[in-house]
């Protein structure tokens, strides 16, 4: 049976190697089948994803397929460094902190969820990792321009920043599969709190 478009978009996303097996990050399946196609992909690892049907080969009388794997590993540039503090978005700020408000500790959708600055920016307070957590908007108007201290706040978990492999994982959260988050949660770094539940 033929897949529709809409299956077609609903495949998960790949997860990219270089050659030395670092996560690069993640792409759709049409980018996956073009590397396959250019015999660009090195080696895989996982499940198939994705299995493409071609016409019949002349040599061997077989239908052509191709499987794209969850994970590959691809030819071209080596990701230097791993060490690079990754730029914080909401999507990924708010798995971070297991979508839950760092100051109440209730669980919320991310919609109701922003992004506070433990630190004001108005006081000096910079937008990295440490100095950012999710905060319901109750809270996050509550704490208003002062210090968690200022205001008989506290959090309930301290912020971090997630090495390049977990932000991986944070950013494809929620759609990520076995496979990918066993490759990923292996790299974390020893202060991540993706693995427990918070
Ligand atoms: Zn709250």
């Amino acid at each position: 049976m033929l897949a529709t478009l809409d299956q077609f978009e609903r495949v998960p996303r790949v997860l990219r190697l270089d050659i030395a097996g670092h996560p690069v990050g993640w792409i759709h399946w049409s980018k996956a089948a073009s590397l396959y196609s250019r015999e660009l992909v090195r080696w895989t690892m996982g499940d198939t994803v994705l299995r493409l049907i071609g016409g019949i080969s002349k040599a061997t009388g077989k239908r052509i397929h191709l499987d794209i794997h969850t994970i590959i590993s691809c030819r071209g540039k080596i990701v230097r460094s791993q060490r690079a503090e990754p730029s914080v978005t909401n999507a990924a700020l708010f798995a971070r902190d297991h979508h839950r408000c760092m100051y109440c500790g209730g669980r919320f959708a991310d919609g109701a969820l922003t992004r506070d600055h433990i630190t004001p920016k108005s006081r000096g307070g910079t937008d990295r990792w440490q100095n950012i957590v999710a905060a319901c908007r109750r809270c996050n108007h509550f704490k208003g321009n002062r210090l968690p201290h200022e205001c008989a706040m506290e959090l309930i978990a301290v912020p971090y920043v997630p090495n390049a492999a977990e932000h991986l994982a944070l950013c494809n959260s929620g759609r990520i599969l076995a496979d990918q988050w066993d490759f990923l949660e292996r790299r974390f770094g020893a202060h991540s709190r993706s693995r427990a539940e918070l």
